[in-house]
């Protein structure tokens, strides 16, 4: 008995696995610091648990309309037309669980056998694994760190062929937490322009955690709007990453095909999280700016201490909450037991040696870096500094 091809070949989650071999670890006495997975260490604000707590108490319990209830779609359009000045009607939107299923959605929905998807690297480790899971075909174009982890135009241009179906943008970004200026987007805009066959999918789920200024969305520009699908939801900004709600706004023939396959795939969403979800939108956004400000200090206190590592590559990231130093300088160097040879080994190392859980930059496609979330306390950011300092200077 076998299982199916299309399973076979799926890779599981690097982040998600890191995590969970973290907990292991932890659940055997290890103290380890957690900077694994990428999620907000804060609780969800208490008017969004409040408003959970009277949908239970309203009977929020039955099936909602496939693509979410009619007051969360209208929430969503306001806060795309007060935030971001964009005019989606609620038609345009549909909810889900999760980000990770509005992906994966748009994916399954828009990509078959043959097509190519345009994939910056380093990329969401997800991203790859849902074309393949599509059967179409991942097409990476590599930002390094010196162009500060972004694309050029000219690299976008050189990467599509007559298959070339969609291009996944995130920004600000996981892994790199870098973020595109509304000049940058609009030279990749310029370049779309010239072949309109191209579906954007811009994951803007990071849009809040923004240290640069104001969140630039590539469907604000005219001439490529009606191929965008902005994907969003309430789990980075709002401290809701086990709630689940996701959406799309996207051209109206899109969002029609992701009700059909969600319709058959999932349903809605869970009831409750959307009567929460409707509540963060509707909400005083206060809660945001100060998360927003706590990330802020905790980037500018992670760059100083890993800064001071050495062989540590690091820039300055200016969103989201991750930093994605490079680590080569290690490669080829042991502790006297075993030999770093890949990003997932330092990974591997540090977690191991220095308790400290990390991603390595293999699963994001950067293969010289790896990945820390400092969605944590300043403690723990300190502390973990100070024994990934300690891990990496045994190694010759
Ligand atoms: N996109 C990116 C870039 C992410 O980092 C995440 C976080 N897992 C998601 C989408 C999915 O978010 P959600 O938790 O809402 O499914
Ligand atoms: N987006 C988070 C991360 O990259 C959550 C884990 C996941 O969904 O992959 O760590």
């Amino acid at each position: 008995m076998d299982l199916s091809l299309r399973l076979q070949r799926l890779q599981p989650s690097a982040t998600l696995a890191m995590s969970q071999r973290s907990s292991e670890l932890k659940a055997q006495g290890v103290d380890v610091i957690n900077m694994s997975v990428g999620e907000p260490d804060f609780n969800t604000p208490d008017h969004i648990k409040q408003a959970a707590h009277q949908a239970i108490d309203q009977n929020y319990s039955r099936y909602s309309p496939v693509p979410g209830y009619p007051e969360l779609k209208a929430a969503i359009a306001d806060k795309l037309k007060i935030e971001n000045n964009l005019d989606y009607a609620p038609s345009q939107i549909l909810c889900s669980n999760g980000a990770k299923q509005s992906v994966c959605n748009t994916i399954m929905a828009l990509i078959g056998q043959g097509d190519e998807v345009i994939i910056p690297a380093p990329y969401w480790v997800s991203y790859p694994q849902m074309v393949l899971l599509a059967e179409g075909t991942p097409v990476f174009v590599e930002a390094t760190i010196e162009q500060d982890f972004k694309i050029t135009p000219a690299q976008l241009e050189a990467a599509i062929t007559p298959r070339t179906k969609a291009l996944i943008l995130c920004s600000p970004s996981n892994p790199t937490g870098s973020v595109y200026t509304r000049a940058e987007l609009e030279g990749l805009k310029n370049v779309l322009v010239k072949y309109p066959d191209i579906i954007v999918i811009a994951d803007e789920i990071y849009e809040h955690i923004n240290y640069v200024g104001h969140h630039e969305s590539i469907a604000q520009f005219a001439d490529i709007r009606d191929r965008v699908v902005i994907i969003n939801g309430v789990s980075k900004a709002y401290a809701m990453t086990g709630w689940r709600i996701g959406f799309i706004a996207a051209p109206d023939w899109i969002v029609k095909a992701c009700n059909k396959l969600q319709g058959q795939y999932t349903s809605g969403p869970c009831s409750v999280s959307q009567k929460a979800a409707e509540a963060a939108y509707r909400g005083s956004q206060q809660c945001v700016e100060d998360m927003r400000q706590a990330f802020q200090r905790r980037r500018d206190l992670i760059v100083r201490l890993a800064k001071d590592i050495p062989g540590l590559e690091v820039n300055v990231p200016q969103g989201a909450f991750y930093l994605f130093p490079k680590c080569s300088a290690y490669f080829g160097k042991s502790d006297g037991n075993r030999t770093i040879n890949t990003s997932t080994d330092f990974a591997m190392y540090l977690l191991e040696v220095g308790h400290v859980a990390t991603v390595g930059g293999d699963a994001f496609g950067s293969p010289q870096c790896f990945r820390m979330s400092y969605a944590t306390s300043d403690e723990n950011i300190i502390e973990a500094m100070r024994r990934i300092k300690e891990a990496v200077a045994r190694l010759k």
